[in-house]
């Protein structure tokens, strides 16, 4: 699974329509101070699902639509595509080609798609959990994120090896199966006591 392209409208500092295209082997992005490169970054990683506005840098989820400069008006809304070339299969997808997009409006309404099909947001955290790509993957290494790792807790640190390890996913498929058991338990407590009462 390799990353092929990032498609930009509205996101940020970026008011057109932008496209990057991924080489394989290494790619850098140099520009001055504020042009724009820590929200490229960014943009991958809101994609991915981010849902915390301070750690996109803003204050709230709207800050990441264009907020207008002297000469051009702030937009409605942004969205964000980044397309993985699936050849290997790395994406538990059987598409050689898989597009993820997240599109929000300035009312905070949001949509997710994958391949330009409507989807939740939960079903792009699981098709990317385990892959180290998903929004708290260990392939996008933020500024300080280094730091963080190193004097973490113990019990924090251990998440970034099971994420490499691949054992997230099943962590969370585990935590899914035990709320639904509860649930299912509570419902047969409630089912017996309707059966005692009518007996
Ligand atoms: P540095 O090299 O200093 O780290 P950088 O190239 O990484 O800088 P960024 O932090 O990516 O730059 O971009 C900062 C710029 O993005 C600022 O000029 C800021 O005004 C602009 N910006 C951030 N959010 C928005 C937004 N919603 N609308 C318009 N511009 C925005």
């Amino acid at each position: 699974m390799f990353l092929k392209k990032l498609e930009i409208y509205g996101f940020k500092s970026f008011p057109d329509r932008i496209e990057i295209q991924f080489e394989r082997g290494i790619t850098g992005i140099v520009g001055p101070n504020g042009s724009g490169k820590s929200n490229i970054g960014d943009a991958v990683r809101w994609v991915l699902g981010e849902q915390s506005a301070k750690s996109l840098r803003g204050g709230k989820m709207e800050d990441v639509i264009f907020s207008g400069t002297e000469k051009r008006k702030p937009l409605g809304y942004c969205e964000v595509a980044l397309t993985f070339d699936n050849e290997d299969r790395g994406l538990d997808i059987d598409y050689t080609e898989v597009t993820i997009m997240r599109r929000v409006y300035r009312s905070g309404e949001g949509e997710y798609f994958i391949n330009k099909n409507a989807c939740r947001l939960k079903d792009i955290v699981e098709l990317f959990r385990d892959t180290g790509s998903g929004r708290e993957g260990y392939s996008v290494v933020g500024q300080g994120k280094v730091d963080e790792i190193l004097s973490a807790k113990p019990e924090d640190r251990r998440q970034v090896f099971e994420e490499a390890a691949g054992v997230m996913k099943y962590k969370a498929r585990k935590e899914e199966a035990a709320r639904k058991l509860d649930h299912t338990q509570q419902n047969m407590a409630r089912i017996e006591d309707i059966v005692q009462e009518l007996e």
